[in-house]
């Protein structure tokens, strides 16, 4: 059965797309530890981050700076910090959040209850800056 993400990536299920290309895709996390925090998955379903390919983990990287960049653009932060989990959704994925000190990007942290329309402008925000 297709992971929630490659359902996300097919348009079955609504996310808060800011970014995609021919193999990754980039959109809000649902439970965000900041404002700004957003999943970079590779649209190839592959469950452990580290068994992707070494091109595709180059390509992830290439694909999450440019994202990175973008959230930097648009929420005040020192950098975008990057974690790896993969525990709860089993398709490989890359956390960014806009940090200024290491705390702030512990997935135990409260998360966010945001409405729709702050996701909303979070994602276009952060689309705006997506080059
Ligand atoms: P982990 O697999 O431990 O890296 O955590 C998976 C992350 O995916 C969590 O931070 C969830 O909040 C997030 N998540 C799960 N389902 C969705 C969804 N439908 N849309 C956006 N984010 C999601």
């Amino acid at each position: 059965m297709a992971s929630i993400f490659s359902r996300i990536i097919a348009g079955e299920i609504p996310s808060y797309k800011v970014a995609e290309d021919d193999k990754y895709f980039a959109f809000l996390d649902i439970n965000p530890v900041a404002k700004g925090h957003v999943l970079v998955v590779p649209k190839h379903e592959v469950d452990y981050f580290f068994d992707l390919s070494n091109e595709e983990l180059g390509g992830i990287m290439a694909f999450a700076k440019r994202v990175a960049a973008a959230i930097k653009a648009s929420f005040p932060c020192n950098r975008v910090g990057l974690s790896v989990i993969g525990i709860d959704v089993p398709h490989a994925h890359i956390h960014l959040v806009p940090i200024t000190k290491g705390s702030e990007i512990n997935m135990s942290n409260p998360k966010l209850k945001l409405e729709s329309t702050e996701f909303e402008a979070i994602a276009k925000l952060i689309a705006s800056n997506f080059k």
